[in-house]
Parts: structure tokens; sequence; C-alpha cells
């Protein structure tokens, strides 16, 4: 791509069209009809894919952005107007307010593995907060890459928002090295988070970056194991364990490891059945890469359930590993697969040394009953956000910040939150001009006493 329909998006946004409130809801509310009207084709998308079930594809894709855009439409005067903020007496008797100034021309670049709705649900921020966008989806999700340049060429005119496809992943570097963008949001793989954020540290472009990791889930011996089992069950095999939050690991107490695994064995029939394969509930495997990848982890512990595999489907089945070592590659890299290593822990201190050892994980999970040791691991596993009695849904909630820290990520949005991170926050004083008192200016000699009054 040339950079002239870059600039073109510079243009636009340099001509204000896309500040005002009523332009911003409008697109909203476009948006939202050409979700709705793609709605089946996403479906079918989906399905081809990732197998996903329309049941499942509005959960975790469609019904998630929908919810969305009723929230951003419904709030949006509200996030739009300046906020009052307090003025220190040094500056009496000005008056103090933060202003929010869309970023300018974003790019979004999303993954495969929820492809529509990683890359759709930024951009309602995006839209939200006034901004001009290039939308990059994954190239390994080309029925759904497909279904959404149509719908979104279809909707909004190139110079606004501009579907950037083709030449796969090294669109993006040829992108950020022929125009400087004013935000990046990205989300996907940490390893090639670092190359984007080298990338825009090279023209200071600011960034959010939502990556991946592994979410540790502690199941303590007070916790309600049938329930424990099921959440966990449903939320580390749906999408076929290809979810950035998906419990990565489990960390059970050993009085209740039996126990724990029996339950999770009678949920995951009870879910996808004896043949995940023929299941209408059970995605596949994105690719053949990766399911070369993740069978490679077959060997790294004992198989107590699954490990069926079938490549020419690209199914891997539901799968439960014990007697795993501590150093081998399941436990040292992100599954984001249908494989669930269950290590048993006696003390609170040794399950805590396996968890530090992957640090600063997207999630963490507790399941107990009992306050104390939901304060207790809460305080101690630094996170990007985490869930007690309960897996990844967290997400699903706009009232919280989704991000990750450190190694999982930078920045979060949803929400509220989206629009806050693509705005940014100018700080405005406005000072009256009735008060002029000569002590601001020179001479200063001898005003110490006062100036030390004043700031305290
Ligand atoms: P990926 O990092 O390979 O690709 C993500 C995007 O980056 C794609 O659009 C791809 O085209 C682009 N890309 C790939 N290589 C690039 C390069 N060298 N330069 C510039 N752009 C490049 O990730 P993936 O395999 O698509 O997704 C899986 C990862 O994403 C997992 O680690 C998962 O945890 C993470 N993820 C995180 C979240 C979150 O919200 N934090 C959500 C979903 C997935």
């Amino acid at each position: 791509m040339n950079a002239a329909p870059l600039n073109n998006l510079r243009h636009y946004f340099e001509s204000g069209a896309t500040k005002s409130y009523s332009f911003r809801k409008d697109q909203l509310k476009k948006l939202k009809q050409a979700v709705l009207k793609y709605e089946y084709k996403l479906y079918d998308a989906l399905r081809t894919d990732l197998k996903k079930s329309p049941e499942e594809s509005w959960v975790t894709e469609l019904g998630m952005v929908i919810a969305e855009i009723n929230v951003a439409i419904k709030e949006l005067r509200k996030w739009m107007k300046p906020n009052r903020a307090g003025t220190n007496l040094l500056n009496f008797p000005s008056v103090s307010y933060v202003m929010n100034e869309p970023m300018g021309v974003v790019m979004i670049i999303a993954p495969w593995n929820y492809p529509f709705q990683l890359l759709i649900n930024p951009l309602v921020g995006a839209i939200a907060a006034g901004n001009c966008v290039v939308l990059k989806a994954s190239e390994f999700a080309p029925a759904t890459d497909a279904v959404m340049k149509k719908m979104i060429e279809e909707t909004f005119p190139k110079e606004y928002i501009l579907y950037a496809q083709g030449e796969g992943a090294q669109i993006v570097p040829q992108l950020m090295n022929q125009f400087r963008f004013d935000f990046v949001f990205y989300t996907g793989s940490t390893a090639v988070g670092k190359i984007i954020y080298k990338m825009a540290a090279e023209k200071l472009i600011p960034v959010t970056l939502e990556l991946g990791g592994k979410s540790p889930c502690v199941v303590e011996r007070d916790a309600n194991i049938k329930v424990a089992a099921q959440r966990i069950g449903i939320t580390k095999f749906s999408a076929a364990g290809q979810m950035c939050v998906a419990p990565d690991y489990i960390l059970v107490h050993e009085s209740v490891k039996e126990k724990f695994i029996n339950a999770l064995r009678k949920a995951i029939l009870i879910f996808f059945s004896e043949k995940p394969e023929q299941d209408y509930n059970y995605c596949k495997i994105i690719n053949e890469k990766q399911f070369n990848r993740l069978i490679s982890y077959l060997k790294d512990g004992t198989i107590v359930y699954g490990g069926r595999t079938d490549k020419e489907k690209l199914f891997i089945e539901p799968t439960i590993l014990e007697n795993i070592a501590m150093d081998s590659p399941v436990m040292k890299e992100e599954i984001f697969g249908p494989i669930l290593p269950v290590i048993s822990f006696k003390t609170m201190e040794e399950a805590k040394l396996i968890i530090l050892k992957n640090p600063n994980p997207l999630s963490f999970y507790i399941y107990t009953s009992s306050r104390k040791k939901e304060k207790e691991w809460l305080s101690v596993i630094p996170a990007g956000g985490a869930c007690i009695n309960n897996s990844s849904w967290h997400l699903t909630n706009h009232h919280l910040p989704f991000g990750g820290r450190g190694l999982s990520g930078i920045g979060y949005y949803h929400g509220k939150y989206s629009f806050d991170t693509f705005s940014h926050k100018k700080a405005v004083m406005k000072t009256p001009t009735w008060f002029n008192p000569k002590i601001k200016y020179p001479p200063f000699k001898g005003k110490l006493k006062i100036f030390k009054w004043i700031i305290k």
C-alpha cells in the first residue's frame, strides 16, 4: 500500500469531521446496523475459520461488540464532557478541566482467535473518541477477514476507516514505516508485541499492547469443586482453548486433586460429548502450525483424559495432563489450546513459586470459599486481571478495565476505558485577567517567605 490512503485519513481527521458528538454517535449506530446486517455471514465465516457455533460466536464475538456499542451510544455525551478539576492556591483564581481529545489517526491490529471481536471492539472505542482508523485483521482467519472487509468498506468511507489487507503481517511494518500513526492498539502474542513496541518507539508513538501469557488457576481445598470444574472446563476448552484469558494450567490442593480431576472429566463429557470432533460446541485448531505446536506438549506429562488428535480435522481432544516437569515446554510457553496441565500443591508458598516463574500473567484465577485466602492470593500475584470462583468472564464486564501488565501487556480497554484509551487527556487551565498580582513577576528578592506559604 502506498502512503496516499494514509494521508487521506490524516486530511480527513484534520478537517475536524470526526470530532462532533453527532458524527461519532451516527458512526456507532452505523456500525451496529452493519454488524446486525452481516450477522449470519459472520457466523458462517467464524464456523469456517474456527468451527465456532453461532451461539458461541454471539456470546464471545458479535454480542460482545453490540453490547460495547450500546454502552458507547448511551454514555457518549457524558464521556465526551470535559472533566472539571480542582485548582491549587498557586493558580487562584483560575479554573481547570481535562478535555478529551481524539488521538488522531490510529491503527488497530488484531489476532485470529476472536478475529471479529478483537478487531471491532477496539474500533468502538476509537470511533467514540473521534479518531480515524486503520484496521488490520489477522491473515490466519481469512473467512472472517473477508466478511469484515466487506462490512467495513460498505459502511464507512476509506478516508475515515481504512481496512488494510494483503501481504500478511508485513503490511504492519510497511504502514508504520511510511506513516506516523498517533496511536497503535495491538492485540496478539508477546513476541510480536515487542516488535510493534520497538517500531512505535522509533517514532515515539503511544501504544496499547494486549498480549498473552500463562494465566494460572488455583483450586484451594475449600473450593466448591463441582462448580470449579464446570467453570474451568468451559473457559479452558471453549474456542478449543485458543483464548488469551483461558486458564493455562491448574494448581490444585493435593487433598482435592482426584476429586477435581473427576469432576472436570464429567464436565468435559457433558459440555463436549465423547466425540468432541463431531460436537456442535467444540472448535477446531486454527491451522497446522498451531496444531503441531500443541501436540508436541502431549509428551510433557501423563495424559489422564483425552489426548486424541486428528491432523486432517485440526482436532485436539480436551486433554488433561498430570506428572508434568516444571521445566518442560508446556510449563514455559503459553499453551493457547485444549491441553490442561494439573499440578498439585501442598502450601501456598510452593504454588506461588510455580506461578512466579511466569510473572505478570494476563489473568489469575482463584477458587476458594475463604475470604482470607482470596485476599492473600490477590495480594501476592501481580496480574492484569483476576476472578474469584470464576475464570475469564471478567473480560465480558465492560465496567472493568481489561488488559495485562508487564509481559502480558500495557494499557487497558472496554467500555469507558476504551474511550479513555483512544483519547488524549488534555489539561486545560483558564486564568482570568482581572486578578494579576505583582508577586508572580520579578523582582523576586524578599518573596521567599510568601512563596513558602503558598507552596507547601
Ligand atoms: P500474533 O502476534 O502472531 O499476530 C497478531 C497480529 O500481529 C496479526 O494481525 C499479525 O498479522 C500481526 N503480526 C504478526 N507478526 C507481525 C510482525 N512481525 N510485525 C507486525 N505485525 C505482525 O498473534 P496471534 O497468533 O494472532 O494470536 C495469539 C496471541 O495473541 C496469543 O499469545 C494470545 O494470548 C494473544 N492474545 C491476547 C489477547 C488479549 O486481549 N490480551 C487476546 C487474544 C489473543
